[in-house]
Order: C-alpha cells, then structure tokens, then sequence
C-alpha cells in the first residue's frame, strides 16, 4: 500500500515556475505555477 504512494509521488513530473523556469517544490504545489518568489515578490 505504501510503497505504492512513494512510487505514485516519484512518477510525477516536477513542476516548473512559468515566470522564471525554477523548480516548484511539492508543498507549492497550492499556490499554482509559480515559484514562491514570483507569486508573492513583495514578501521576499
Ligand atoms: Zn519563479
């Protein structure tokens, strides 16, 4: 059962920021296809 949760999660593709191409982590997965600096730059 697990192991086929780990295997579903290592088949996704990664993600990619559509403004600037960086790699979008899984818990960013929420806020879209950006990465956490485009989406939101004034809190950076
Ligand atoms: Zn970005």
């Amino acid at each position: 059962m697990l192991e086929n949760v780990v295997e579903f999660f290592r088949n996704l593709p990664a993600k990619n920021c559509t403004e600037c191409g960086e790699t979008i982590n899984e818990q960013h997965e929420c806020y879209g296809s950006k990465c956490d600096s485009c989406m939101d730059p004034a809190k950076h």
